[in-house]
């Protein structure tokens, strides 16, 4: 196909953004970015009962912390509505829709008597044909005249070929009685004048397809291709709810987890390309394709999303690291770092970026430099400053005050004023870990103390050796 792929993702601003629908713009995403397409972004505000524009600066947040960008103006389908209605005409004037006058009383009655009769009931307007020389001068509605027999084949690059019966829809309403257009019709309106080759979307939305399909018949329109995808379900199988653990977007963000670890592992959600796991989102779009999607509705699972965010924590650079994290604090509503803290942070994201999974367990591994003199230490880490280990440790000291500040300079002292108290090293990395940090499970001495630098290490040890 030679003409651009152009792909949108078209939330309808009710609630958050739930993680269902981060994957459904993430997979728009990556297969417009990874064939040098446009992605992007509508607003289904018509339902105005529902829209809110707190939901709408929910779903901003939600794909912009994700990384998803989208090209140009957001698009909002309630502005649109008057081109819609203008279809809704053009659709009567090229004689694929029909003013139907039947009142609501009409229809139910209609739908009573087939249900009785044993049928489907799909309601048979009387209008479809009517001459307008007959018409009335009462509201109407615009519906469209959808073929009666035959199938609708909607080729589905996930599901598959599917056939629906014509004789099972009904004429839906493409434009209400107050002029106003249905949703039905603002879609397909919509992804035609954006220009969209492909919808990628929940197979919730695949029954809509073909009522949609018809639509773009009506008008003559090249119909888009389709991919519904199958919805995301809990560990144990089940639709994907509260129950489950956390659904909406930004709730990752605040739980901690890595922007980059999250896309990556959501890609994974019910794509696959042969035994890829770990990638950046540049190899993630150069892989990415529709054929790759499962058909089986993909399960969450937290621990594989984690062991994926520690591999993007390891691989992430340290400047980027440093930002993410702070972004994290903000959104998790945690304290900001000092200045203090975030010189130590930088010297040590290089080390600790590579145990950790989350920015919590970052921060937790961060406890020594976090924290200020002087230490209190934890009950356990308390027990290995007894009067021997502190006579050592101010024997220590002095030594450390002329020492350069590099690993190579204090293996040496730390090992020789270990061999002079008659001990291994082992023994006296407890003391240093409890006057350093206060805690018994630290980072490594010496990356510690370089991190804090020799000024702070000298006044933790001093304060520890009493
Ligand atoms: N607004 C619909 C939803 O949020 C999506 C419609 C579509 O992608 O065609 O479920």
């Amino acid at each position: 196909m030679s003409t651009q792929v152009v792909t949108r993702f078209a939330p309808s601003p009710t609630g958050y953004l739930h993680i269902g629908g981060g994957r459904t713009a993430l997979f728009n995403w990556l297969y417009a970015r990874g064939r040098g397409g446009k992605f992007l972004l509508r607003i289904e505000d018509t339902d105005r009962e529902r829209s809110t524009p707190e939901a709408t600066a929910a779903i901003l947040r939600g794909l912009t912390w994700l990384g998803l960008d989208w090209d140009g103006e957001v698009v909002s389908q309630f502005a649109r509505r008057d081109r819609h209605a203008e279809v809704a005409h053009q659709m009567l004037a090229r004689g694929t829709a029909y003013k139907c006058f039947s009142t609501q009383e009409e229809i139910a009655a209609f739908r009573a008597a087939e249900e009785a009769e044993g049928r489907y009931p799909v309601f048979l307007s009387p209008w479809r044909d009517a001459d307008p020389a007959t018409h009335p001068d009462a509201p109407y509605v615009i519906r469209m005249k959808a073929p009666r027999t035959g199938e609708t084949v909607i080729d589905d690059k996930v599901q598959g070929r599917v056939v629906i019966r014509n004789e099972t829809l009904d004429d839906m309403i493409v434009l209400r009685s107050d002029g106003t257009p249905t949703y039905m019709l603002a879609v397909v309106v919509d992804d035609h004048d954006m220009g969209v080759t492909h919808v990628i979307r929940g197979d919730d939305h695949l029954n809509n397809a073909a009522r949609q399909q018809m639509v773009y018949d009506a008008m003559g329109w090249q119909v888009p291709v389709w991919a519904h995808i199958p919805l995301i379900h809990g560990p144990d199988g089940k639709k994907l709810s509260k129950r489950h653990g956390a659904t909406g977007v930004e709730e990752y963000q605040a739980m901690g987890y890595p922007a980059a670890g999250m896309r990556n592992y959501l890609t994974r959600l019910g794509w696959a390309h042969g035994d890829a796991e770990i990638f950046t989102s540049e190899e993630a779009m150069k892989m990415f394709d529709l054929s790759g999607i499962g058909r089986a509705p993909a399960r969450l699972d937290f621990k594989k999303l984690e062991n994926t965010c520690g591999h993007h924590m390891a691989m992430a650079d340290d400047a980027a690291l440093l930002q993410e994290l702070k972004a994290f604090l903000a959104a998790a509503g945690r304290e900001p770092l000092t200045d203090v803290q975030e010189t130590r942070m930088k010297a040590a994201l290089p080390f600790l970026k590579k145990s950790v999974k989350t920015f919590p367990e970052l921060m937790e591994k961060a406890h020594f430099l976090l924290i200020d003199r002087p230490i209190a230490p934890e009950a356990k880490a308390a027990e290995a400053l007894d009067s021997v280990s502190r006579g050592i440790l101010k024997s220590l000291t002095p030594r450390l005050r002329n020492a350069s500040w590099t690993k190579d300079s204090l293996e040496p002292i730390l090992n020789e004023v270990a061999a002079e108290a008659g001990i291994g090293f082992g023994k006296l990395a407890a003391p240093l870990r409890a006057a350093l940090a206060g805690r018994t499970v630290t980072p490594s001495v010496y990356d510690m103390m370089l991190v804090i630098g020799r000024d702070e290490t000298v006044r933790r040890l001093e304060d520890a050796a009493g």
